[in-house]
């Protein structure tokens, strides 16, 4: 199997209720490795620009503004097939959707304060990871 690298970013939402190590803690059991993470605060342009992608949708400016309430987390995480690995134990984007067991189902707050982001793609993993991480930030 392909080892990849994929973007992460545990929420606001999370940070506030201080489960970022337990959120750590289901990555790692799902065999996704952390090889760079810092704690930040996006600002309003980072934010809007992050999420570019969502810019005619009804949720944009609500999203932004959720994104830069509080700080996050932004990490890299690597591992067989990444990508899809992390978003299997993100659940799906509203909790009521989310599986049993995902991260989503038991700590998502909302569809908006949804605890995580993961990239959906390896071509979009690749841009966000570049939009938050030098290279020599990641120790692999
Ligand atoms: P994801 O890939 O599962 O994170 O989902 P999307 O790419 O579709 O949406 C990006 C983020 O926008 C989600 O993780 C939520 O934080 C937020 N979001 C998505 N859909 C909605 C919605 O219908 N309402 C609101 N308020 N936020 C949403």
């Amino acid at each position: 199997m392909a080892v990849e690298r994929t973007l992460s970013i545990i929420k606001p939402d999370a940070t506030r209720r201080n489960i970022t190590g337990k959120i750590n803690a289901r990555l790692e059991e799902a065999g996704l490795r952390i090889v760079a993470q810092k704690r930040i605060r996006l600002g309003r342009d980072q934010a809007e620009a992050f999420y570019e992608v969502h810019k005619e949708r009804p949720f944009y400016v609500s999203l932004c503004d959720f994104m830069t309430s509080g700080p996050v987390v932004v990490q890299i995480l690597e591992g067989d097939q990444a990508v899809e690995r992390n978003r299997e134990v993100m659940g799906a984007t509203n909790p009521t959707d989310a599986a049993a067991g995902t991260i989503r189902a038991d700590f998502a707050e909302s569809i908006e304060a949804n605890s995580v982001h993961g990239s959906d793609s390896a071509d979009n993993a690749a841009r966000e990871i570049a939009f938050f991480f030098k290279d020599e930030e990641i120790v692999g």
